[in-house]
């Protein structure tokens, strides 16, 4: 079962709201997998407090809306999720102004593996 949700984010590049799309695979991470223009009279886009946390990675053919950057990161200061450009080392959050340093992975690797084999031999 796959489980979609939008997070309200900004695109760094043009500083427009942004909603971007995941989809929860089932490795417990979320995948961004498309994004959309953040209406402002559908309300709230601003301050959402569905707050999730949990491991944010860009989908296969993700791209944001309102530019060709195809990752996306959190900013640790305000939350804000907004694209990046892939590879890029050094960001800034387009909210607060935050400046971030990205430390690429080839693999989600880092997750912890908690799963519990309870096969005997
Ligand atoms: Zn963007
Ligand atoms: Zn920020």
């Amino acid at each position: 079962m796959s489980k979609y949700f939008v997070v309200n984010g900004m695109c760094s590049t043009r500083k427009v709201p942004v909603g971007y799309q995941f989809k929860e695979g089932d490795d417990g991470v979320y995948y961004a997998v498309g994004s959309m223009y953040l209406s402002a009279s559908s309300g709230g886009a601003a301050g959402s407090n569905d707050t999730r946390t949990g491991r944010f990675a860009p989908g296969s053919g993700f791209k944001c809306k309102a530019c060709d950057n195809t990752c996306i990161h959190t900013c640790k200061n305000c939350g804000t999720l907004y694209c990046i450009t892939s590879g890029a080392t050094e960001v800034t959050c387009p909210n607060c102004g935050q400046v971030a340093h990205i430390r690429w992975v080839d693999s989600v690797d880092e997750l912890e593996d908690h799963s519990n084999s309870t096969s005997k031999q």
